[in-house]
């Protein structure tokens, strides 16, 4: 079977509407007939500040939502990053093989640096993209599936990868992102020029675990655009398109449908019926993620049976990329 690896980072309570329609809808689609390591990648989490409790809470809560949302443990290998610690022994090796200037180059870090601030952006920000390399190749992943905003640190993976093979023999898989037309970037409701995420202010941010009454208020005062017609114009109506993108994707109803569906209505009716969409969409995630949480125990065992699951294939690969880089053998 082909390979599949993506994470997801633990910087929030919830995971939000791009999360799942970007990635994590391909994560359960794809865990049918790949063999899938999904993870929650912690050790990224703290590339900007962090509270350690409310981290530990915020990965819990993630492997319940990933599970909630349909990751099947019998199928696919769902762990947490740090209890791997082969991520960060190949991510040395990586950190060595990148140059500064390539890693200079990536838009997340220069989007991210900026908000933290000069003072506040750590070194592990900027090598950030370089540990995902790891997490990847680690698992000789084919795919990937990811959002838009990922493209850029894919080519840096699969350049880092070409390298190392080219040099000391071919030990890495070259993986390839897996990004979906259409819903690879879900915008913010308050600032449509914005990828919607979680290290933005909520307001803007549909999370799957809000209550329903809150998702319909932020739906409500969702930023639209002039005019009045209900039509799909990224360029003109970046707002009003974003919000029929979100229909569409969880009503399974093409755009083309749903222009003809509300023609002659405003963007009242269409907010309307997207919160009744959305509303239907989260509350069922929303109960099964507080049912796994209820017994974090059953939770946690299910992680440690995913992390030594992974351990015995990343271990493979950090014993072959250690001989061959000329690390003398412990015994
Ligand atoms: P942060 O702001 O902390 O970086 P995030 O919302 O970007 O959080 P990540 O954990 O970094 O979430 O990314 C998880 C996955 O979700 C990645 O595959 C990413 O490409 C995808 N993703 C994130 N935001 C969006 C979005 N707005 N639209 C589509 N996919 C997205
Ligand atoms: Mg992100």
């Amino acid at each position: 079977l082909p390979r599949v690896l993506s994470g997801i980072q633990p910087t929030a309570d919830s995971f939000h509407l791009g999360n799942y329609l970007g990635a994590l809808r391909q994560w359960v689609a794809l865990q049918q007939d790949h063999e899938a390591f999904y993870c929650v990648v912690d050790l990224h989490a703290i590339t900007v500040d962090w509270d350690p409790e409310t981290l530990r809470r915020r990965t819990l809560v993630s492997a319940a939502q990933l599970l909630a949302l349909g990751v099947d443990p019998a199928r696919s290998t769902l762990f947490v990053q740090s209890h791997v610690p082969e991520h960060v022994q190949l991510s040395w090796v990586m950190e060595s093989l990148a140059r500064f200037g390539e890693a200079s180059r990536m838009t997340q870090f220069k989007d991210k640096s900026q908000r933290e601030g000069a003072a506040g952006t750590s070194v592990a920000l900027f090598t950030y993209p370089v540990l995902q390399a790891a997490d990847i190749l680690l698992y000789q992943a084919d795919r990937v599936p990811v959002g838009e905003d990922q493209r850029q640190h894919l080519e840096l993976t699969r350049d880092l990868a070409t390298r190392f093979n080219n040099r000391f023999g071919t030990s890495f898989r070259l993986p390839e992102a897996h990004i979906v037309q259409g819903t690879a970037k879900i915008l913010d409701l308050q600032s449509p020029d914005k990828k919607m995420s979680k290290s933005l202010p909520p307001a803007g941010c549909i999370d799957l675990l809000d209550d329903p009454k809150v998702t319909g208020k932020k739906i409500r005062s969702a930023v639209t655009d002039t005019g009045r017609e209900v039509v799909a114009d990224p360029e003109g109506k970046p707002g009003v398109t974003n919000l029929l993108t979100i229909h569409s994707a969880l009503s399974g109803r093409s755009v083309g449908d749903l222009e003809e569906h509300f023609a002659g209505r405003g963007y009242g009716d269409l907010k309307k019926e997207l919160a009744e969409v959305v509303g239907d969409f989260v509350t069922p995630v929303r109960g099964r993620t507080q049912e796994l949480l209820d017994d974090p125990a059953e939770l946690q065992r299910t992680l440690a049976q995913g992390a030594a699951r992974a351990r015995e294939v990343a271990g493979r690969t950090v014993a072959d990329v250690y001989d061959k880089v000329g690390f003398l053998p412990p015994t």
